[in-house]
């Protein structure tokens, strides 16, 4: 790892930004009526923001979090679901507990709408409109529609939840001896290390299983991070299982013969995990607000402001910054919207050269690759002003040189304190 102690990095999560933002600045806040802000979305990004602008105001800002689900399954760590190692209860955490302890208030819903100039209205499938002065959108992501794929059929299993656990039952009825065929979408796309350690988690279990063949299609040129760790667990750890094809086409899958057509033919599966391209939560594209080639929402990397309207903020996998889409990295981001916000409703400058000096992130993925053996790869990103975007810190970056058993275990407890730091 290039000079740069893990360890110290787990310990960073949650002082990186914290560092940035002032709790005392709300006080100085005019008026007697709470500020207000309406939060789309509860997963890392979402809750991470609504935890903090509770936090850092002195609990000054009235902060209302919608979602449809009643609790927030997460992505992170899913795939030991997948092989058995974690229930679903490891991995699910209850909006209850953000309401108790910080005071956030949670309302069971869909947004469909956000309109306004100065105050918003959110409107919602079933409840009342909310109105308030901020809005911030931490919807995650949407996928694109591959022709003939049904997703109970074909899990994606790439937004946590009955996926997960449909995946994780169609892999346990492969016979001895069959195929496991799995797609890798074109980049940028949410967990960059996490389709090639899908692929090593599923290989693992047809090897323990007693054999059979992991087809991995790669609609990238190559292996896109940790090449040598996942290229080598390909061609070694799984020799003879894994097949793994770069630069694919995906052109159809036959969701009921169990079919996938690309250009490097036709694959026969027992089970098909297609993880389809994908863009911003559907509410960003539904609203038409800018976005980077029609995929990631045009966000200022100061305060994950929309460039296009004021008052509304777009922060984790949804936004389009040169930074990787990982829960790591939502939190990260989630506190330098929060910081933004308390600083205009104080009415102080978030553009102060202090605060543009400070702004940092990182993020980190621990992968499995055997069932007792895990790597890892992390970032740290800071505001570059000159050319007005998030770059990675060199000293920052890392990788694992080996999957072991400590990084098996240490996955444990950066998982734990990035759950705690976001949803407790
Ligand atoms: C297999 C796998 C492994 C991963 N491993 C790691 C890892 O090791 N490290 C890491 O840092 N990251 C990892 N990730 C990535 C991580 O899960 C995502 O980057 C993270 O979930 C992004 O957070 P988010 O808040 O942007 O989106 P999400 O966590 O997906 O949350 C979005 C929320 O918005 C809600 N929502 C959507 N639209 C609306 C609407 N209109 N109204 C109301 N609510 C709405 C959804 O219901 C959802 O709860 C992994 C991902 C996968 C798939």
């Amino acid at each position: 790892m290039n000079n740069f102690n893990r360890r110290d990095f787990i310990k960073l999560m949650g002082i990186s930004t914290a560092a940035v933002a002032t709790p005392s600045l709300i006080k100085t806040a005019s008026g007697n009526v709470s500020p207000r802000v309406v939060v789309v979305g509860s997963g890392f990004a979402g809750s991470t923001v609504a935890k903090y602008l509770r936090l850092w105001s002195n609990n000054i800002i009235d902060v209302t979090v919608v979602d449809p689900k009643p609790a927030h399954v997460s992505c992170v760590m899913s795939n030991l679901v997948v092989n058995g190692q974690l229930n679903m209860n490891d991995i699910t955490f209850e909006h209850a507990l953000l309401s108790q302890k910080y005071g956030v208030n949670f309302i069971q819903d869909y947004v469909t709408d956000v309109s306004g100039i100065g105050e918003k209205k959110v409107s919602l499938q079933n409840g009342s409109p909310l109105y308030c002065d901020y809005v911030v959108l931490a919807p995650g992501i949407q996928l694109d529609q591959i022709p003939g794929v049904d997703h109970d059929k074909v899990p994606h299993a790439w937004i946590a939840g009955e996926q997960t656990t449909n995946l994780r039952d169609k892999i346990q009825q492969i016979p001895v001896g069959g195929t496991f065929v799995m797609t890798i979408p074109k980049a940028p796309y949410r967990c960059p290390p996490g389709p090639y350690e899908r692929a090593c988690v599923v290989a693992d279990i047809m090897k323990n299983k007693g054999g059979g063949t992991v087809v991995v299609l790669d609609m990238n040129p190559k292996i896109i991070v940790e090449e040598h760790m996942f290229s080598t667990a390909f061609n070694e750890t799984y020799n003879g299982i894994v097949d793994y094809r770069s630069n694919v086409t995906i052109q159809e899958v036959d969701s009921d013969e169990l079919t996938v057509l690309s250009s490097e033919g036709l694959f026969n599966a027992d089970v098909i995990n297609v993880i389809p391209p994908h863009r911003a939560g559907k509410i960003i594209t539904d609203l038409g607000f800018n976005t980077i080639s029609g995929r990631w929402a045009d966000v200022n990397p100061i305060s994950y402001e929309l460039y296009s309207e004021p008052g509304v903020f777009v922060i984790g996998d949804s936004s389009g910054t040169s930074q990787p889409k990982s829960g790591h990295m939502a939190n990260s981001q989630a506190k330098v919207g929060a910081d933004a916000i308390i600083r205009m409703i104080a009415g102080t400058d978030i553009n102060a050269p202090e605060r543009i000096a400070n702004i940092t992130t990182n993020s980190a993925c621990y992968s499995p690759i055997t069932s007792t053996t895990a790597t890892w790869l992390t970032a740290g990103f800071y505001y570059n002003l000159l050319e007005h975007k998030m770059k990675p810190v060199q000293a920052s970056l890392g990788q694992a040189e080996l999957h072991n058993a400590d990084n098996y275990k240490d996955m444990f407890s950066w998982a734990e304190n990035l759950f705690e730091n976001t949803f407790m």
